[in-house]
């Protein structure tokens, strides 16, 4: 029986492995090419966005939660595919601040192509300095793989 549970185990797709740890700095890419469409679903500790993890105290604090939130609403702050898309109003998921030390900020986008989109560039980079590393779970109609990229570099969809 144990040797069948660890094949069962290992034969587990790289999609529904569980996601990594929560590092600062480090964020999650979940991209799916699906024929023109591509979804993205971005998963990042708060403080990546934020710069903190807990309930805003001062005025610059409440506002920067506002903005972050405002900035993840328009795609093309993080994301710019090289075809025509559109994208439908991203699932934006801003951190409750419960009582515990660390949150999570989540975002779901989906673009619609009208031709195919082989490359995606990153201006999240350059507008959220603290991401340092993403690892992106890539699922294409030519397979799976899982790829880290470090700040400036893009993403390849093939
Ligand atoms: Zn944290």
């Amino acid at each position: 029986m144990k040797s069948l549970l660890i094949m069962a185990l290992v034969s587990i797709p790289v999609m529904a492995a569980p996601h990594s740890a929560h590092v600062h700095g480090v964020a999650e890419l979940d991209v799916v090419v699906d024929g023109l469409q591509v979804q993205i679903t971005l998963e990042s500790p708060a403080d990546n966005l934020l710069g903190f993890e807990r309930a805003p105290k001062s005025d610059y604090e409440k506002n920067k939660v506002k903005d972050v939130a405002a900035q993840l609403q328009v795609p093309a702050n993080l994301f710019a595919l090289n075809a025509q898309c559109k994208s439908a109003k991203p699932a934006v998921t801003m951190p409750t601040f419960g009582k515990g030390e660390h949150s999570d900020i989540s975002v779901e986008y989906v673009f619609e192509c009208s031709n195919q989109a082989t490359q995606v560039k990153l201006p999240l980079w350059q507008l959220f300095p603290g991401f340092k590393s993403l690892t992106v779970n890539l699922a294409t109609p030519q397979g799976q793989k899982q790829l880290k990229l470090k700040p400036g570099q893009v993403l390849d969809l093939k």
